[in-house]
C-alpha cells in the first residue's frame, strides 16, 4: 500500500471572497476552538482504517488555516502524529492568505513541521483583488511572501486565477510576469468559475461585473502555460506547475489513487482501492456530530469495477505524464486502446490526446479541453 495523505479541512476565512462556493464561513475565535477540538477528536475516534498505515503528506486546506492559532494547529498535528505513522519527511502543507500571518506565526507553524506554503495570491491587480471581494491588496502578498521567505519557507505554491470579469490578456500577462519574477516553487493555476449562488454570478446577473470570456480564458491558459516553460516551470497536471522537484506530493496522491483521509467538515477520504466516503459538509452539524461522539459520515460509496477502470483514466490523465496503457490492462485486464478506439482516433485526430509508445497523454489542447476528453471514459 503507498503512503497515505493526510486532509485537514479549516472552514475559516477573514472576509467571504464573492466567487467562492467552498465549504467555508467567517472566522469566529469561539467557534473555532470548539470546531479544533471536534477535529481532535475525530482524529482520536476515527477507525475507517485499522490498523492505520504510514503517511506521508499533511495538507490543512480551507477556507484559511492561517487564522489559526499555533496552539490550535499543535493539538492538531500531536492529533495526527499520535494517531498515524507520520514520515519524518513527510511534506505538511497549510493554505495561508496574504495578511493572515506574521514573522512569528510563521517561525511557529515551521516549528511544527509546516514545510510547504500554498499561497493564495490570486492576482496582481488591487482593483480585480476588491472585484473578488479579497481581503488583500497585492502590497500585502509581496510582504506575506517576503515573510515566508524569511521564516524559512522554500516550498512555496501561489495561486492564480485567470478569466476574471473584464481581464484582458495584457493584464494577464501582468499577472504572469509578477508572480514568475518572485519564484515560487509552484503555481497553481485556475480558470474563474461562476457558481449559482455566489454574489458574483449575482453581480453577472445584474450587469455589474461582465461575464468571463471562455476563449480569452482559454487563450490567457495557452500563454501562461508558454511562459512557464520560459521560466523554468514544469507542466506536471492540468492546472498545476512547478520548478523540477516541487510537484505538490499531497495532491499527486489525488490522481494516482493513493489513499488519503480526510478530517473535518465536507472532507474526502479514499482507502487507495475501492471505498470513498464523506464527512457531513455543514461546519454546526459537523461539530454537533462530534460532540455527541457520532461519526460525521454522510456518504460511504463502494466503487464497482467499471468506476475504478474510469477513475484511473481520468484522474491519471491530468498528470500530463499520462497513463500507462499496459499497467492499466495488467491491473484491470482492459486494452485501453482497444476499448475505446473510435474516441481515442477521433482526440488523436483533434489533437487532443498522444501516445508515446504505451503513455496515453494529453497535449497542451487536450489539457483545456480535458472534461470533454474525459467524459469519453466515463
Ligand atoms: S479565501 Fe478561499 S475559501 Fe476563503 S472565502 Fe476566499 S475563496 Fe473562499
Amino acid at each position: 500500500m503507498k503512503p497515505a495523505g493526510i486532509y485537514i479541512h479549516i472552514p475559516f476565512c477573514r472576509s467571504r471572497c464573492s466567487y467562492c462556493d467552498f465549504a467555508t464561513g467567517l472566522y469566529e475565535s469561539a467557534l473555532a476552538e470548539r470546531y479544533v477540538a471536534s477535529v481532535i477528536s475525530e482524529i482520536a475516534l476515527w477507525r475507517e482504517v485499522d490498523p492505520p498505515e504510514a503517511v506521508d503528506t499533511i495538507y490543512f486546506g480551507g477556507g484559511t488555516p492561517s487564522l489559526l492559532s499555533p496552539a490550535q494547529l499543535e493539538g492538531l498535528m500531536n492529533a495526527v502524529r499520535k494517531r498515524f505513522d507520520v514520515s519524518s519527511h513527510a511534506e505538511v502543507t497549510m493554505e495561508m492568505n496574504p495578511g493572515t500571518v506574521t514573522g512569528e506565526s510563521l517561525a511557529a507553524f515551521r516549528e511544527l513541521g509546516i514545510n510547504r506554503a500554498s499561497f493564495g495570491a490570486q492576482t496582481f491587480d488591487d482593483r480585480e483583488l476588491a472585484r473578488l471581494g479579497r481581503s488583500h491588496t497585492v502590497a500585502d502578498t509581496r510582504h506575506t511572501f517576503s515573510l515566508l521567505r524569511e521564516a524559512g519557507f522554500s516550498n512555496v505554491s501561489f495561486d492564480l486565477i485567470a478569466g476574471l470579469p473584464g481581464q484582458s490578456l495584457s493584464a494577464w500577462l501582468h499577472n504572469l510576469d509578477e508572480a514568475f519574477a518572485l519564484r515560487p516553487e509552484h503555481l497553481s493555476f485556475y480558470l474563474l468559475e461562476v457558481h449559482e449562488g455566489t454574489p458574483l454570478a449575482g453581480h453577472i446577473k445584474s450587469g455589474l461585473q461582465q461575464s468571463p470570456d471562455e476563449d480569452l480564458a482559454a487563450e490567457m491558459y495557452r500563454v501562461m502555460l508558454e511562459r512557464a516553460a520560459d521560466a523554468g516551470y514544469v507542466h506536471y497536471e492540468i492546472s498545476n506547475l512547478c520548478l523540477p522537484g516541487f510537484e505538490s506530493r499531497h495532491n499527486t496522491k489525488y490522481w494516482t489513487s493513493a489513499p488519503y483521509y480526510g478530517f473535518g467538515c465536507s472532507a474526502h477520504s479514499f482507502d487507495g482501492e475501492s471505498r470513498r466516503w464523506a464527512n457531513e459538509r455543514d461546519l454546526a452539524k459537523y461539530v454537533a456530530m462530534v460532540e455527541r461522539n457520532a461519526s460525521p459520515l454522510v456518504e460511504d460509496r463502494r466503487l464497482t469495477e467499471a468506476d475504478r477502470r474510469a477513475e484511473a483514466v481520468f484522474l491519471g490523465m491530468r498528470m500530463m505524464a499520462g497513463v500507462r496503457t499496459g499497467k492499466f490492462k495488467e491491473l484491470f485486464g482492459v486494452d485501453l486502446g482497444a476499448a475505446h478506439a473510435n474516441d481515442l482516433e477521433n482526440f488523436q485526430q483533434a489533437g487532443l490526446i498522444e501516445f508515446d509508445g504505451d503513455l496515453l497523454k494529453l497535449t497542451r489542447a487536450g489539457a483545456l479541453l480535458s472534461n470533454e476528453v474525459f467524459a469519453a471514459f466515463v
